[in-house]
């Protein structure tokens, strides 16, 4: 049984599932010579309908990349990404351009992502104008519906993005993205670009329109308290990898793996149940370089935990107390 079967026996099917997904990326070093970025290094999980993943670790872990994959945005070098069971590289260009309406996306940044020549009813008909055969009146009353759904009033279809605040602008992003009724919606940090006080309301937008339209969300996001409030489960990556996946209020109340410990003890308003010893789970050092990866296990630089076996031996991404993960000395530090 290959981990992906291991950890998708659940109840439902899942909508989405990623198997071994690895992205390298080759870029040119100096005048001749050229290096390889492992951005990301076999990845595998999967997404039950109508529930939400979320994707967490510092900048650099691979998040955006993994997000650029599951949209479809890049191919990866290898691995394979199914949607509700069709893989995709099998897939001939009607399937692709079927699943990728299935797929959609919101970006980080409602002041980039949005057209500034285009008025908001022209920003939602394009998706349904390049996507579906509906007519001007059914694409009107769609229109409708979507800036209903995300809590705009009808009367702002007229108006340009720069008429708008941040919080509305990412709530117009948002109806562009469900306006194709998508199974998945991928969100690139979509809050974290926004005030405080305007990203709880943008944070339950996303789970009403979950709850009403049971749309599965990835939420790629370096804060922990977003993670907390929106997920179900969550994945920390580290170095393109894997490091720790599993149910959202397990992993919050006992976090296992040295890396997610060091994050939530970085982050003052994570508070778990066990008491971690700060200075055991500080984060010390910079992020190695994806150019060069270290070898062993890819932590073992910053990690206070590393024993020789760490430097040499790639950590397997295992089951252990109801999530994965990927680290040799998991047992012997559950009491730390
Ligand atoms: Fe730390 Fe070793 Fe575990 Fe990696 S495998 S997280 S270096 S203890």
């Amino acid at each position: 049984m290959n981990v992906v079967s291991a950890f998708t026996q659940t109840s439902s099917t899942p909508v989405l599932v990623a198997e071994h997904l690895t992205k390298h990326y080759r870029i040119r070093r100096g005048l001749f010579g050229h290096g390889v970025v492992k951005a990301l290094n076999d990845v595998s999980f999967s997404l039950e309908a109508g529930k939400t993943l979320a994707v967490v670790g510092e900048s650099g872990c691979g998040k955006s990349t993994l997000a650029r994959q599951l949209t479809m945005i890049e191919t990866p070098t290898s691995g394979r990404l199914l949607i509700d069971g069709c893989d995709v590289a099998q897939a001939d260009r009607a399937q692709r351009a079927a699943l990728r309406r299935r797929v959609q996306i919101v970006f980080q940044n409602p002041f980039a992502s949005l057209n500034p020549r285009k008025t908001v009813e022209a920003t939602l008909a394009e998706p349904l104008i390049v996507n579906t055969s509906l007519n001007t009146q059914q694409r009107a009353a769609r229109i409708e519906a979507a800036m209903q759904a995300v809590g705009l009033r009808s009367e702002y279809r007229k108006r340009y993005p720069h008429m708008f605040s941040g919080g509305q602008r990412q709530r117009i992003a948002i109806a562009r993205a469900m306006i194709l009724e998508p199974d998945i919606a991928v969100a690139d940090e979509p809050v974290s670009a926004l005030d405080v006080s305007i990203q709880a309301q943008i944070l339950n937008l996303f789970m009403d329109l979950q709850e009403r339209f049971g749309t599965s969300y990835v939420f790629i996001t370096h804060n922990l308290a977003v993670a907390r409030h929106i997920a179900h489960t969550v994945m920390v990556m580290y170095l393109g990898g894997i490091v720790e996946f599993g149910d959202t209020k397990a992993l919050f109340e006992r976090p296992r793996h040295p890396y997610t410990r060091a994050l939530m003890s970085a982050a003052p308003m994570i508070r778990t149940t066990e008491r971690m010893d700060e200075r055991k789970t500080r984060l010390e050092g910079e992020l190695p370089s994806p150019l060069n990866l270290p070898g062993g296990c890819a932590f073992h630089q910053r990690c206070p935990h590393a024993v020789e076996r760490c430097r040499s031996e790639v950590p397997p991404l295992r089951n252990v107390a109801q999530r994965r993960i990927a680290c040799h000395r998991v047992e012997d530090l559950s009491d730390t």
